[in-house]
């Protein structure tokens, strides 16, 4: 039996519509091990009974009334659906089938095996800038794609570029977690403050309308990050690093930046550009002399450069350790929540369970930096 669905505005969309079928998944798939855990779920190994073929589980737990804080919406688990169901490309995680029960959501995906990029980076000795421009090119193709279609991911970050197989010769980049992303439909203004603040764009924490632009920005951090194994914006607190976002308060310090090409350094400037309108797209990316060159002096100047890689193993060690934390610190939120909503019934489930695992969600500390700027504005009135 299935469920269908269609959007409100179907006409202006894909013609296709998210289909969630109503099995039990544990019928047709064997439930395996956890790969991973996002903000409303868990990622787990699964089999396909009929076949032996193994895929990713996303499992997503829903709302349980309107009241309720915990789980997500039943209307963003068919934004991710239909978005991941619009998207096919070699860069991007694949979906195959969803299940739906009354409880939760479960999303058959590709299988990425090869763990995060960053993780496959720290662990060799040395990377030259054009061995790196090779990942950066198939981030920017799977980017370019989804923008061509309107999409924006909204959540570019390492934990979201994973490879393919890292045994492979050459592997794939693969692109994870729509769970933030958002199709424009012409003429439409769209806001919002969810995001991850060391890669979020000025506009996202301004609270301006936005466009696929903010991921370019995303990607000039990340860029920033994996040439230096420096945060261009990070502070010592959220807020900190939100307004130094604002303020584009970033440099590139010659102490890191030594083995690092004039070329890459020109790459970011031109993402870590205030104005959404003036920051270079995808497309101009896959142009840019820094990933296609246009002749030999550029190409030696790549091989030359290389990444900051005794920084970049420091960056991926905190990396991982406060990703830890967070999940240690969002498991024992999770329970202290659970308890206190039996404790005082769903009326009174006012908590906020906005901090997981390092995201802010549409509550968070970006919307407490705006409030304080909008009340900064009024008393300064
Ligand atoms: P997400 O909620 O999509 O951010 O996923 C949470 C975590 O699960 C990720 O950080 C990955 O470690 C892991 N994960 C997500 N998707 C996959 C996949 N398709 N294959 C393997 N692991 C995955």
């Amino acid at each position: 039996m299935t469920d269908l669905y269609q959007t409100k505005d179907t006409e202006e969309r894909d013609s296709s519509m998210a289909v969630f079928k109503l099995d039990n998944v544990e019928d047709l798939y064997e439930i395996g091990n956890v790969l991973g855990s996002g903000h409303f779920g868990q990622v787990r190994e699964v089999r396909e009974r009929a076949t032996g073929t193994v895929w990713a589980g996303k499992f997503l737990k829903l709302k349980k009334g309107a009241g309720s804080r915990l789980g997500l919406e039943r209307k963003s688990v068919e934004k991710e659906v239909e978005i991941l169901q619009s998207l096919q490309h070699q860069n991007i995680m694949a979906l195959k089938d969803v299940f739906e029960s009354r409880a939760e959501v479960v999303l058959i995906i590709e299988l990425i095996k090869g763990g995060e990029l960053f993780d496959f980076i720290a662990e060799k000795e040395n990377l030259t800038e054009t061995e790196a421009i090779e990942f950066m090119k198939q981030i920017l193709e799977g980017v370019n794609y989804m923008h061509q279609k309107n999409v924006a991911h909204f959540d570019l970050k390492p934990e979201n570029i994973m490879l393919s197989d890292k045994h492979a010769p050459n592997p794939d980049i693969k692109i994870i977690d729509f769970g933030m992303a958002h199709r424009f439909i012409q003429g439409e203004e769209y806001k919002s403050l969810g995001g991850t603040p060391q890669y979020i764009a000025p506009e996202i924490i301004n609270y301006e309308p936005l466009n696929t632009a903010a991921d370019m920005w995303s990607i000039g951090v990340i860029t920033y990050i994996l040439l230096s194994g420096l945060s261009p914006f990070q502070g010592e607190t959220d807020e900190e690093t939100l307004r130094n976002i604002v303020a584009m308060n970033y440099e590139f310090e010659p102490y890191y930046f030594s083995q690092t090409s004039n070329m890459a350094k020109d790459f970011i400037q031109k993402l870590l550009v205030k104005n959404q309108s003036e920051r270079m797209t995808a497309e101009e990316c896959l142009i840019h002399p820094w990933i296609k060159p246009l002749n030999r002096t550029q190409i030696a100047k790549r091989n030359r450069s290389s990444i900051n890689m005794k920084n970049f193993k420091k960056f991926n060690a905190r990396r991982k350790w406060k990703m830890s934390f967070n999940m240690v610190s969002a498991c024992n939120r999770f329970c202290r929540l659970q308890l206190l909503c039996k404790v005082r019934g769903p009326e009174e489930q006012e908590l906020q369970y906005t901090w997981t695992c390092g995201v802010v969600t549409d509550v968070g500390v970006a919307t407490a930096l705006v409030r304080g700027r909008e009340s900064e504005r009024s008393n300064s009135r």
